[in-house]
């Protein structure tokens, strides 16, 4: 019999080598430690406990939370001609009962399951008396009530396993890597710090790109024109979304299949196999599609809100470019979005203190919109992935893409690092736009904010351009933010570096559109050179306070040579 899982690997799977962590997994399984594998989407976790499974005795059970999910399954290991099966509510009682006592006479290597079966005392019966080679958690982050999938039927199933008579060994595998997630899974599986596998995050393949403040329908009009053939899922936040999406695209042609919550089991199956298949290029779905689902050759997936939080988008984003070709993840981003995501979390069941640890994920999440650095980065370094001495710049995100024009900001950035200090550190980033454009707005009176020698510093710009400015100094760490509905601003050490004039803010821009500058361009430029000349000279304030060398520099492009 072959048992070493290199023969197995290639024997029955037909792959030459492992991929990175699967070895390490399955020798910790096989030695019966409890082992926890953190690998990104698409790294290989089924094989981690399929090659264990086949060389330990007995039947191993894989706790899943997607009926597709075990089918699919279930069907690939079936095809490879390895005896496997699920238990689901799908199946009719008298098929259940026809597997029940196929598995109670042990004819099974693989058994999955839901996570509810386990509540089932006839379930629960059989597995008692059979001999059980190992317990898989597969999407084990659903057992964390800080994953972002959270299922209280997971975390019930432990007492349940502690009464068969010799608990088997148990392995847990998922996607998210935080460290509060993988603590918990730990505590609550019993997995040692020796035993967890974490394999490298990053995906090569995959480049990162945040679009702000474009129209985000005539954005995907004209991507959607260049990518007409390629495979790719559009995520939106609402099922209402995915349907008005899915009815645009498909008026403009496109071959658009559709996938939520709202949709009958059968229109969603129907929806699934016609993209997996590529009978359908452009899946339009919330996110409720996709978990588990093994389609190598998405081109892109385009995220048409923000994400709650950035294990969410990495998930999603994951889809893209498992065959290891070049993919394009693209998160179209509007202050909407964070309204919507505010709102899920206020009306969520949640209690006070998981709200908070939420709206954290969220800040972080906008984050990632808002920040000038190297998108891979970011979300390594969410993860704690990024070594030191780690490359800080993939060099193919659309921030490294668009880091032609540096400006300093300083300035600019002690003026709200100032304001923020004055104001208390009580407000958030809407507040402190306002007094520093100088708002009339009857709160700032109400707070007695218009008094501050800060109101009014910024008036040169809009609202709007301040806060952008705001955000961006959250986002890369310069100022920090208490969490909850209303984040307050608050100064970190990195501001006092600033306020003290030790450390410069550079701020990182996409270089305008050559268009061919209109008369008009030119003329309105030169319109805003004398403006900023007079205004500066006879106002005695600094020209970066009515416009900044750099804003000037910008528009100077529309200028022929
Ligand atoms: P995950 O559960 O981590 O998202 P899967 O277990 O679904 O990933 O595997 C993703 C794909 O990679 C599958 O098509 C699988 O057959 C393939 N795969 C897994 N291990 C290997 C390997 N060692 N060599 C080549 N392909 C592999
Ligand atoms: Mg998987
Ligand atoms: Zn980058």
């Amino acid at each position: 019999m072959i048992n070493q899982s290199e023969d197995i690997l290639k024997t029955y799977f037909g792959y030459e080598t492992f991929r990175a962590g699967q070895k390490k997994t399955i020798d910790y399984i096989r030695a019966r430690h409890n082992t926890l594998a953190v690998m990104p989407t698409g790294g290989g976790k089924s094989l981690c406990y399929q090659i264990p499974g086949m060389s330990l005795d007995g039947t191993a059970i894989i706790i899943s939370p997607l009926i597709s999910l075990m089918k699919d399954q279930v069907d690939a290991l079936e095809a490879l001609g390895i005896p496997a099966t699920y238990i689901n509510s799908s199946l009719t009682a008298s098929e259940q009962q026809t597997r029940l006592n196929d598995i109670a006479a042990g004819r099974y290597k693989f058994v999955y399951a839901a996570p509810e079966r386990f509540e089932s005392s006839l379930f629960m019966s059989i597995i008692k008396r059979i001999n059980v080679s190992l317990i898989a958690f597969d999407e084990a982050h659903c057992i964390s009530q800080w994953g972002h999938d959270f299922r209280p039927s997971y975390r019930s199933i432990i007492p349940n396993l502690n009464q068969l008579p010799n608990i088997p060994v148990t392995v847990a595998l998922t996607a998210t890597a935080t460290t509060e997630v993988i603590s918990d899974i730990q505590s609550l599986l019993e997995i040692d710090n020796e035993h967890i596998v974490k394999t490298g995050f990053e995906r090569e393949n995959l480049s990162f790109h945040v679009v702000k403040g474009k129209d985000k329908s005539s954005y995907i009009r004209s991507f959607m024109d260049k990518h007409r053939d390629e495979s790719g899922i559009i995520y939106t936040a609402t099922r209402k979304q995915a349907d008005s999406l899915h009815e645009q695209l498909a008026k403009r042609g496109l071959s658009t299949a559709k996938y939520h919550a709202g949709l009958t089991e059968n229109e969603r199956k129907e929806a699934q196999t016609a993209f997996i298949h590529d009978e359908k290029t452009v899946m339009v779905a919330t996110n409720a599609f996709g978990m588990g689902i093994d389609k190598s050759n998405v081109r892109y997936i385009l995220h048409y809100a923000m994400p709650m939080s950035i294990e969410s988008y990495y998930q999603e984003a994951g889809r893209a470019g498992r065959d290891g070709e070049h993919s394009d993840c693209i998160l179209l981003f509007s202050p909407k979005d964070v309204q919507l995501q505010k709102f899920l979390i206020e009306q969520s069941l949640m209690d006070d203190n998981a709200k908070q640890h939420e709206y954290r994920k969220l800040q972080a999440m906008m984050n990632y919109c808002h920040t000038h650095g190297c998108l891979t980065s970011y979300i390594l370094d969410y993860f704690n992935d990024n070594e030191a001495g780690a490359k800080s710049a993939c060099g193919r995100c659309s921030n490294c893409l668009n880091r032609q024009n540096r400006m300093d900001i300083t300035e600019e950035a002690q003026m709200i690092l100032s304001c923020v200090k004055r104001m208390g550190e009580r407000f958030g980033a809407s507040m402190t736009a306002k007094v520093m454009k100088g708002s009339r707005d009857s709160r700032l009176h109400q707070f007695g904010l218009h008094k501050l020698s800060t109101y009014g510093l910024l008036s040169a710009y809009t609202e709007k351009e301040i806060t952008e400015r705001i955000q961006f100094l959250v986002a890369e760490k310069w100022l920090s933010t208490k969490d909850g509905k209303f984040p307050t601003l608050q100064l970190n050490e990195n501001a006092v570096e600033v306020l003290k004039g030790k450390a410069t803010v550079w701020m990182y821009t996409a270089p305008i559109p050559a268009n061919e500058p209109g008369d008009y361009q030119k003329e309105l430029f030169e319109l805003l050179r004398q403006l900023r000349k007079r205004m500066a000279d006879e106002q005695d304030v600094p020209p970066y306070v009515l416009f900044s060398d750099a804003t000037l520099k910008e528009l100077s492009r529309y200028l022929p040579e």
